[in-house]
């Protein structure tokens, strides 16, 4: 096969061209998945793609615009959870009725059950202070949360669920809550109202849920 030889997608029978290679995905048996057809599949990023046969991603394909459209047509948000100054990191949206949420940070249009969280954390880094540095965030009202040590700043906070077995194949979510850049007390303090207001929702929710489930 040559630099210049024509693929085509096994999915869609798109002309994929030269570039196709960095933005497709190679399948099993040298059959090609383009660009926009990777972007269909499902979110798992640990996917393996040159294992998969062509049924098999179509099969996945149906399956995650299936959980799209139902995204699109049936999802209504009751509860927004967001960081930010302004309210400016999305979090998550949550619809109470149908126990379902979004990663609103992504704004994928995957929908998850509220059910398949098995665990979740705040996952925070911190780095020391530079000397004279002042830092002013109060986390006491967050004894839940982990905690800053003294002499350190907090500069990373990741809201990580872990999914159980679920239709769309991810295992687990990794939600940022701070600005990737010098994020200011006040991003983390929001970040920390945010990470408690989530974790005292899935407190009264997984109390419900086992009214619910009669357990
Ligand atoms: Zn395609």
């Amino acid at each position: 096969m040559g630099l210049f030889d024509k693929k085509t997608c096994a999915l869609c029978g798109a002309s994929v061209g030269l570039l196709g290679g960095m933005l497709g995905e190679n399948l099993a048996d040298g059959a090609y998945m383009c660009g926009d057809c990777r972007k269909k599949c499902i979110p798992d990023n640990t996917l393996d793609f040159k294992a998969l046969t062509v049924d098999a991603a179509k099969a996945l394909i149906a399956v995650a615009e299936a959980n799209k459209k139902k995204g699109a047509s049936e999802f209504h948000t009751t509860r927004q959870f967001t960081a930010g100054m302004y309210a400016d990191m999305p979090a998550l949206d949550v619809d109470e009725n149908h126990g379902w949420f979004m990663n609103a940070a992504a704004k994928d249009g995957w929908v998850y059950e509220l059910d398949d969280i098995y665990s979740f954390c705040l996952d925070v880094t911190t780095t020391p202070l530079t000397e004279g540095e002042e830092y002013n965030v109060n986390l006491h009202p967050y004894p839940q949360l982990p905690a800053c040590p003294s002499g350190q700043k907090v500069i990373d906070a990741k809201l990580k669920l872990w999914l159980l077995d679920n239709e769309l194949g991810v295992d687990m979510l990794e939600i940022s809550l701070l600005p990737a850049f010098a994020p200011s007390e006040e991003h983390v303090q929001s970040a920390y109202a945010c990470a408690q207001d989530f974790y005292s929702f899935m407190k009264s929710w997984r109390m419900a849920q086992k009214q619910r489930s009669g357990r």
